[in-house]
């Protein structure tokens, strides 16, 4: 008879931001996680799998068993470590579209690009950058952009969107995950981004690390992207965890 280790699970998520951000971890509500801490018993495997990759620990520690000699079943560390095997990678999408205005800057992976216009957005709207924080939100199964950065919160008034990448990255590394490659397409009939594709790698791979690509085009004139009045941007990322 295997039991969650429930004292251990409370005393790791005080330091992970509380049952209620493990729960969000795990997608699933904090009522569920509080109901399996309460029954006291096992949970399926990939629940099991989701809380070692929430808290950061073995599996052993997660659990308390019965055994005289405290050994876990065989079979359930064995199904356990197949699990593992394949979620070594996780794949995540992200896609931002802003509406442009006149005045101010407009900034694309943390780049100035032109001047005289610039996106309508609570923060310094950077779709590459939205874009890629949603697709590092999605890799990790962790919602996205707006639930953890709402654009209700006077916080992120203005703000250089580099800093939801990096909280983002901070929560990922945490995890043990790095980035595989990042491949971004950025939709915009001005300006000409060409001459700006270098330092937007540059950029990027500063912020998340790994392979970097960024590609960009117009929208053939099509809808609101192709009339000037809106740019948007598309991210694909691959997570490899480390260890
Ligand atoms: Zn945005």
């Amino acid at each position: 008879m295997l039991r969650l280790n429930r004292d251990l699970i409370i005393e790791i998520a005080k330091r992970k931001g509380g049952l209620s951000a493990v729960s969000r971890m795990l997608g699933t509500s904090r009522q569920n996680l509080d109901s399996m801490l309460q029954a006291d018993k096992g949970c399926t495997l990939r629940t099991l799998g989701r809380l070692v990759d929430a808290l950061g620990v073995p599996l052993g520690s997660l659990l308390v068993s019965d055994r005289a000699d405290g050994s876990e079943p065989d079979a359930l560390v064995a199904a356990f470590e197949a699990r593992r095997k394949v979620s070594l990678h996780r794949v995540g999408h992200g896609y931002d579209i802003h509406r442009l205005k006149r005045g101010g800057c407009l900034m694309l992976a943390g780049v100035k690009v032109a001047e005289g216009f610039s996106p309508i957005a609570h923060s310094d709207g950077d779709v590459v950058l939205h874009a890629v924080t949603d697709a590092l939100l999605g890799a990790m199964g962790l919602g996205d952009i707006g639930q953890s950065f709402p654009n209700t919160d006077r916080k992120w008034k203005g703000a250089a969107s580099r800093i939801f990448v990096q909280a983002t990255m901070e929560k990922i590394r945490a995890e043990s995950f790095t980035v595989g490659n990042l491949d971004v397409t950025i939709m915009a009939e001005r300006p000409r981004l060409a001459p700006f594709r270098e330092a937007m790698t540059k950029n990027l791979a500063y912020l998340v690390g790994g392979v970097i690509n960024v590609k960009a085009g117009t929208n053939e004139k099509c809808d609101s992207i192709g009339a000037g009045k809106a740019i948007a941007a598309h991210a694909v990322v691959l997570l490899t965890r480390s260890r």
